[in-house]
């Protein structure tokens, strides 16, 4: 077997009165992100893992912020694609760690379910998807309830 590890970082900011899309699922909030797409700011995290373990770039690279075909798309869909290209040149996708940092609202009750769509979205069990959440105490912009970080790690196999 051949491995190859990647890591994906993503920040969004946070604005009353938008939607928030979190892990490829919607989350009740009075705030949500500020973006191109739908603002899903921890499935762009993971497209950039998965990217960047076979070195393809980012996903700012192939779905470009300029390009009205990419308004308002469901982050969903980008993922579908990464993974498409990522099976294209042979390798699966092994295992995938997502870290969100948020101050608010509390992600708990919606793990399960995000890791069950991830995992569908990139046709893999749902065991091999981990999805977790943190504040970090009030500190920074995240503690200021101003943006949302992620980090995600990806393991491919052929
Ligand atoms: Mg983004």
């Amino acid at each position: 077997m051949e491995y190859r590890i990647g890591q994906g970082y993503d920040v969004h900011q946070l604005r009353k009165g938008l939607p928030m899309w979190l892990g490829g699922i919607q989350i009740p909030s009075e705030v949500g992100f500020v973006a191109h797409s739908d603002g899903d700011v921890a499935v762009h995290a993971l497209c950039d893992a998965l990217l960047g373990a076979l070195a393809l770039g980012d996903i700012g690279h192939l779905f470009p912020d300029t390009s009205d075909e990419w308004k308002g798309v469901d982050s969903k869909v980008l993922l579908a694609d990464v993974v498409s290209r990522v099976r294209t040149l042979g390798w699966q996708v092994g295992n995938v760690d997502i870290t969100i940092a948020l101050q608010a609202p509390k992600l708990a009750p919606f793990i399960g379910q995000m890791r069950s769509v991830l995992a569908g979205v990139m046709g893999i069990d749902v065991d091999r998807v981990s999805v977790k959440a943190t504040t970090t105490e009030r500190l920074g912009f995240v503690g200021r309830g101003e943006g949302c970080e992620v980090w995600a790690v990806a393991l491919l196999a052929k």
